[in-house]
């Protein structure tokens, strides 16, 4: 590519939302035949919203959430802002009780301290980790959540499970079609996520969508990129503080503009207008400032 095309292909990526923070990106994105997306935050808004608590009959709706909330004030997780948003703004809460040793378990949750007891709110592998039983009361009521596309987060006090807030996340707007024109341009599109399957299970079903990757541990996801760029060219679409290795791993980064400045500094391109149709168009830049099609 001419220094011009590759200039106006820079400024035309303005034009449409894409700020190319490394112009060596067009000619890496012509080869790129994988497409990993992270989900949360990426594929879906990572707004969540709290919309239920679940209580077991030894607690009240209102203590699971003071509890659940008291420790996510420290977290960085969009569940966690969600969950303390709900509880600002309950009128059964006589405000967020305060917590203490609040420790991150990334991809599982936090643990910590309320009024001397332990507490933990997370995922069913941080109530593993700490042997904590799951009532089936409480495992139904997470299937069902999970069969819905949403998120159970638990929340522990001492030994038991007292409850869950069910937290949901929507797609982005727009979603569908983004992956349905990577994959028309002969692109796989592959999902990561720290979440399940059934969480995950709206992008598995979709056509455009080839694998999914559940369960991933952050600290796994760059190695699961570095996998998939030793067998082709990759792409990863990211967000998060915890995707800036893979973002750095890919031969293509691409961070949406909403997410950490960690995950856009391991960026080759950041998607400003949190369009995800402007992934697409990233790579439309670089086949004409090349002059080549795929
Ligand atoms: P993702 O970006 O796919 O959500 P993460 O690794 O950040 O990946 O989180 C994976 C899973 O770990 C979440 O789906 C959730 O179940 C759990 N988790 C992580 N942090 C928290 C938190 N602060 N509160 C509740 N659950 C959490
Ligand atoms: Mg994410």
């Amino acid at each position: 590519a001419t220094p011009l095309a590759v200039a106006s292909a820079v400024s035309r990526g303005l034009d449409r939302g894409v700020v190319v923070r490394d112009a060596s990106v067009f000619e890496r994105a012509p080869d790129v035949d994988t497409v990993v997306f992270d989900k949360t935050g990426t594929l879906t808004t990572g707004e969540m919203t709290a919309e239920r608590v679940v209580a077991t009959p030894d607690a009240t709706e209102a203590d699971v959430l003071a509890s659940a909330a008291a420790l996510e004030t420290y977290a960085d997780h969009p569940a966690a802002e969600a969950i303390v948003d709900r509880a600002d703004d309950a009128t059964d809460l006589d405000g967020i009780p305060a917590a203490s040793g609040v420790e991150r378990h990334p991809g599982r949750g936090v643990a910590g301290r309320v009024d001397d007891e332990r507490v933990l709110v997370g995922n069913r592998d941080l109530l593993a980790e700490h042997d904590v039983a799951l009532p089936s009361a409480l495992a139904d009521a997470a299937d069902a959540a999970r069969d819905d596309g949403a998120l159970p987060v638990f929340v522990v006090r001492g030994d038991e499970a007292h409850g869950l807030v069910v937290v949901h996340d929507d797609p982005r707007p727009g979603w569908e079609r983004a992956c349905e024109r990577l994959a028309d341009d002969g692109r796989d599109v592959v999902v990561l996520t720290g979440d399940d399957h059934a969480a995950a299970s709206r992008f598995e079903r979709h056509d455009a969508v080839s694998d999914v990757y559940a369960d991933v541990r952050p600290e796994s996801k760059t190695e699961i990129v570095r996998a998939l760029a030793s067998e082709g060219d990759v792409a990863m679409v990211g967000d998060g503080s915890n995707d800036a290795g893979a973002l750095a791993a890919a031969d293509v980064g691409v961070a949406m503009g909403s997410g950490t400045a960690l995950a856009a500094d391991a960026a080759d391109a950041v998607v400003v207008d949190d369009d995800l149709a402007s992934v697409g168009t990233t790579f439309d830049l670089a086949t004409t400032a090349h002059g080549r099609v795929r």
